[in-house]
């Protein structure tokens, strides 16, 4: 009966959203709903962690793996790059 409960995530529901939520990639209404269901739910909580770390040693193999060598001219190029934009760049987080 509570108008809450339609924002109310089924644990299947919520690991269909998990990888959005980590990209940030959810609306307002569903990442509220995803953040409601992480405080009820131990497991889904755990869940996410696990996919976080997941994301995070797929990301350092893509950045260290096979693509060593590429990695360390890109390095040489990204410090040229931020000593011409003069702190211009939007730091060392995601980039596409
Ligand atoms: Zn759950």
């Amino acid at each position: 009966m509570s108008p809450q409960a339609q924002a109310q995530l089924t644990c299947k529901e919520f690991v269909e959203l998990v990888t959005d939520l980590i990209e940030d990639q959810l609306d307002a209404a569903l990442r509220l709903a995803a953040e409601a269901h992480l405080g009820d739910c131990d497991g889904c909580e755990a869940y996410l962690e696990q996919i976080r770390q997941t994301v995070a040693a797929l990301r350092g193999l893509a950045d260290s793996g096979d693509f060593t060598r590429d990695r360390e001219r890109a390095l040489a190029a990204f410090r040229e790059l931020r000593a011409d934009a003069h702190g211009n760049g939007n730091g060392a987080g995601r980039s596409e």
